[in-house]
């Protein structure tokens, strides 16, 4: 396993079961190694700068019913939001004054914030700050208003795929969500010039070591330019409350190794992975990550946002907080860098 980390050639993965152990190990040196190289890989194609993203959560409605989502359309115990076009300027335009030069309008699947509706918000924020990426991140939608989006400006698109296997996707969503379609929308984002990212939760429930080593596989596969990955944490008002958490060690352990499988890729230190560990960005950016996303969305809807309990809001995973977050990436050697932070790979590449 050794020599595989030592060397790997990019893009290329060990043998199934070298990867499940590796997957498992718990040995301390090897996983320094691990880790070690992952940092080396990510400096080679991003130097020791720490991308920073705006999140701008401007809806909780939701037309779906994933298992293991707080703001799922059943759930009753959750106070639902929704942003005016008003109320976002006015995030993006604070989090411009910051210094962010991303915005990550992410959102539930809301009807009330149709194709025209996003399509208006995007060209508003590409007209105001022209210098600025736009990511969205609302859900699947029809080709043909991804394809109007991209026209309006839209960047980047985030949409988690959750799991590479689509039994196992039945599992965490009811049966109107299809994998096929998901992988659909994926294709499609791509295909339309997206900076597209796909990405999974680390120990949601029926998951094993062998599903892990399917994800690398799919991300090898399928290229994505961004991969959000954080440990699955469950909230009280669904039906996986009493599911364990992921652990920390395992969703460090699937950073480094997708570091180490798409070298060029943007990969977030998540909100999720800093609220089950109080040093969990930092080891984030030491597994390999290059990206943090702190919330522009005003205080009050920011606790509204459940997607999971406890979900770490305040103090560096704060937009207003960067200033801590800037004193906490130097201790460890890296500097939050103020440029847009686009994907850096080849474009053939993809
Ligand atoms: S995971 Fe996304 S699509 Fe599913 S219920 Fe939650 S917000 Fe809606």
């Amino acid at each position: 396993m050794r020599e595989w980390i030592e060397q790997p050639a990019a893009g290329d993965l060990p043998p199934e079961k070298e990867l499940i152990n590796l997957l498992l190990t718990e040995d301390e040196e090897l996983l320094s190694c691990l880790y070690a190289r992952a940092r080396r890989m990510r400096e080679e194609h991003y130097g020791r700068k720490v991308y920073i993203r705006g999140l701008i959560e401007f809806t909780n409605f939701c037309r779906n019913n994933c298992y293991y989502c707080g703001i799922r359309r059943d759930n009753k115990q959750t106070e639902r939001y929704r942003l005016s076009e008003q109320q976002i300027m006015e995030c993006a335009q604070e989090g411009y004054f910051l210094g962010f030069r991303t915005f990550v309008l992410q959102g539930g699947e809301d009807p009330w914030y149709n194709t025209e509706r996003v399509e208006r918000l995007v060209r508003m924020l590409k007209e105001h700050f022209p210098d600025c990426a736009v990511t969205l991140s609302v859900g699947e939608c029809s080709r043909e208003t991804y394809r109007r989006w991209r026209e309006a400006g839209a960047d980047r698109y985030l949409l988690r795929h959750e799991t590479a296997d689509p039994g196992h996707y039945g599992m965490l969503h009811p049966p109107e969500l299809s994998w096929e379609n998901r992988m659909r929308c994926l294709n499609d984002l791509k295909e339309l010039g997206y900076q597209v990212g796909c990405g999974f939760m680390v120990g949601s429930p029926g998951q094993t070591a062998a599903h892990l080593a399917r994800e690398l596989r799919f991300l090898k596969e399928f290229r994505p330019h961004m991969v959000g990955l954080g440990p699955f944490i469950p909230q009280k008002d669904t039906k996986f409350a009493q599911e364990t958490a992921g652990t920390l060690s395992m969703t460090l352990k699937c950073l480094a190794l997708v570091r180490l499988i798409l070298p060029d890729v943007l990969l977030p230190a998540t909100t999720a992975l800093g609220t089950i560990a109080g040093n969990g960005t930092e080891l984030g950016i030491l597994a390999g990550a290059n990206v943090v996303m702190p919330n522009l969305t005003p205080a009050e809807e920011r606790r509204k946002y459940t997607l999971y309990d406890h979900k770490a809001c305040t103090g560096s995973e704060a937009a207003e907080g960067l200033a801590e977050l800037k004193g906490r990436m130097e201790k460890i050697g890296y500097y939050v860098s103020a440029e847009r932070g686009d994907w850096k790979g080849e474009k053939n590449d993809v």
